[in-house]
């Protein structure tokens, strides 16, 4: 099957060099010692990405399975789990922790905003009664992004565990898993990180562990089950059969990744970031985020006589690609341009604008220029 060329936060593009390792030969991953090293030593290299030394384990699924396997193992029946709720994903989480038994207290701010930390820090001298706090870094349907760097020390701060949704955000932004002193950090290798869908990523600290070592009653899930990984390196087999070759892919990311430089990569979100804002704005759209837009993904409004949905729609009759809308009650309000990982370049981008700007002209709105024009004109002035 040949697939419509899609431009989206994600999957993203995957570089060659990454689809090459797909194709490699593989042999038996659960009991080979060797792999069971080479695994180890690319979870290593997920770390030094993510900024942390904690232990960090890549699971056979899609970046969903880290959020709910750092919910399934931390919760246990009756705890108070505090979500951090300004997006769509945010809000989500108060699901895992109810299926595991958890009785989530969802505290809720305004979507177009990053969560406001002083609002969390009054709220929290008020009540800190909680085993683990939950919250995104970003926010993809909407592309807010959450200040890390403030909200999960501060949670630390009472003694509550931090769980960070970093999905769509690591790679793209500072995560700083130590630094930020996260507990558990979530990620997935198809966002930022431009590698095959297939692996969730999750970092664990060492009060994440005790706390599931604490735990009295036991985590009810095997696949969500973080534990389960316990040892594998001594034991020598890992707990289920690992997609070999999307590990192998993975590292090929991570390598590019680090070729480039870190700090390069993060330049390179901002700018392109930063042009796409701008241009979008002077062509007479407005942004969906108010403060706190997220580098990785661009949310703009879409005037409702033409609606998100019928753009779309036209865009794939007619030009053959397709680009992505939000979701649940934005479906419809919402474009959004993903710039992350592979599609954080220049030649990507200014062909998606070109596209998208002939799209909404031929659905009669009248941009003041060339949007493409307009995103190269706001790269140039930053330079
Ligand atoms: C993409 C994403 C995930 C993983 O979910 P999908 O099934 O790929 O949509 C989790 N959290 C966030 C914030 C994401 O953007």
């Amino acid at each position: 099957m040949r697939f419509k060329p899609s431009y989206a936060p994600g999957p993203t593009d995957v570089r060659e060099n990454v689809r090459l390792a797909l194709a490699k030969k593989t042999n038996n991953t659960d009991f080979d010692k060797e792999f069971i090293q080479y695994y180890h030593e690319v979870c290593q290299k997920m770390g030094k990405v993510m900024g942390t030394t904690n232990e960090v384990l890549l699971l056979a699924g899609e970046g969903i399975l880290a959020l709910e396997a750092a919910c399934a193992s931390l919760t246990e029946p009756g705890d108070r789990v505090l979500v951090l709720d300004n997006g769509i994903y945010g809000e989500g989480f108060k699901d895992f922790v109810r299926m595991y038994g958890g009785e989530p207290v969802v505290l809720s701010f305004d979507y177009q905003k990053s969560i406001p930390v002083e609002e969390v820090r009054d709220f929290l001298e008020k009540d800190h009664d909680f085993k683990y706090a939950t919250f995104v870094h970003c926010d993809t349907p909407t592309a807010i992004l959450n200040d890390v760097s403030q909200l999960s020390p501060l949670l630390k701060e009472y003694g509550i565990l931090t769980v960070v949704d970093s999905v769509a955000g690591m790679v793209g932004e500072p995560i700083d898993v130590d630094k930020n002193q996260i507990d558990i950090c979530c990620g997935g290798t198809q966002k930022a990180i431009s590698a095959p869908v297939g692996l969730a990523i999750v970092s664990i600290s060492d009060d994440a562990k005790k706390s599931m070592n604490n735990r009295k009653t036991p985590i009810a899930s095997y696949y969500a089950n973080l534990q389960i990984f316990n040892g594998y390196i001594e034991k020598g087999t890992l707990p289920y059969t690992m997609p070999a070759s999307t590990v192998e892919a993975l590292e090929v990311a991570l390598d590019n990744i680090l070729n480039e430089g870190q700090k390069a990569v993060y330049d390179r979100h901002a700018k392109i970031a930063q042009a796409v804002r701008k241009s979008v704005q002077d062509y007479g759209l407005s942004l969906f985020v108010e403060s706190g837009a997220s580098n990785t993904v661009t949310a703009v409004i879409i005037p409702s006589e033409i609606g998100a949905l019928r753009l779309q729609n036209h865009i794939q009759e007619t030009y053959n690609l397709y680009i992505a809308t939000s979701l649940a009650q934005y479906e419809d309000v919402i474009l959004r341009i993903g710039h992350m990982g592979e599609n954080a370049f220049t030649d990507k981008v200014l062909s998606v604008l070109t596209v998208i700007d002939n799209g909404l002209r031929d659905l009669g709105f009248e941009g003041k220029g060339n949007l493409g024009q307009l995103f190269l004109d706001a790269l140039r002035e930053e330079n």
